[in-house]
């Protein structure tokens, strides 16, 4: 292979974003090619070496443990293009929040999107532990608290269907909890050098819907 990204074609099509609205662009491309199953980065082992002396993602996704939601996948990107924070139910703790400052400091992310998902166990069993008003076993009620101001939001509006609006909500309230948090995010959101988003991702169709 006589170039370190073997992978050129797509190398070419998509240079690396440097906006923020550049960067929230190639998730939407990317998005778009895994709906179609079009995907351009498939050749993993492209760009080995390249990678081996650093890394410049241009995104960082806050997303769900789920074994479902997989981010280079939807977004149809490659080894070293997406720094992602997870954990089940796609909220932003003290760690995440470091990460976060880690991506925006040193590697010079554009974009933030905080993703949650359709049909997630972590908003549910919040859904579930408010109902019945008990907590969940273990280490659990940490991520029950952490989601259930976002479920507080949407109850009083009654939705339709509660799951689907505290995701939402869930996921909004994280991507201004990225936008607003001091002193670094913050400076970067400012000046405009990253902007912060919420979406959802739809199991069944693939589809991100930016919020
Ligand atoms: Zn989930």
């Amino acid at each position: 292979m006589s170039s370190a990204y073997a992978s050129d074609t797509a190398a070419a099509a998509s240079p690396r974003p440097q906006t923020a609205s550049e960067a929230l662009q190639a998730l939407a491309d990317g998005n778009a090619r895994y709906v179609a199953n079009a995907a351009i980065n498939t050749d993993h082992s492209a760009g080995r070496t390249a990678r081996s002396e650093g890394q410049q993602p241009f995104a960082a996704i806050v997303t769900c443990a789920d074994s479902r939601v997989v981010p280079e996948l939807i977004f149809d990107q490659g080894p070293g293009d997406l720094f992602v924070v997870r954990v089940a139910g796609n909220f932003i703790n003290e760690d995440g929040l470091a990460s976060l400052e880690y991506a925006a400091a040193v590697l010079g992310i554009k974009a933030i999107l905080v993703l949650g998902h359709s049909s997630c166990g972590a908003v549910s069993a919040t859904i579930k532990s408010i109902h019945d008003n008990t907590l969940p076993p273990g280490h659990l009620p940490s991520l029950v608290n952490a989601i259930r101001p976002a479920v507080y939001d949407v109850m009083a509006e009654n939705p339709a269907d509660l799951l689907a609006a505290a995701t939402a909500q869930n996921a909004r309230l994280n991507a201004q909890k990225a936008e607003t948090t001091g002193p670094i995010l913050s400076d970067f959101h400012t000046s405009g050098k990253i902007k912060s988003v919420a979406g959802v991702y739809e199991i069944a169709t693939g589809k991100v819907a930016i919020l």
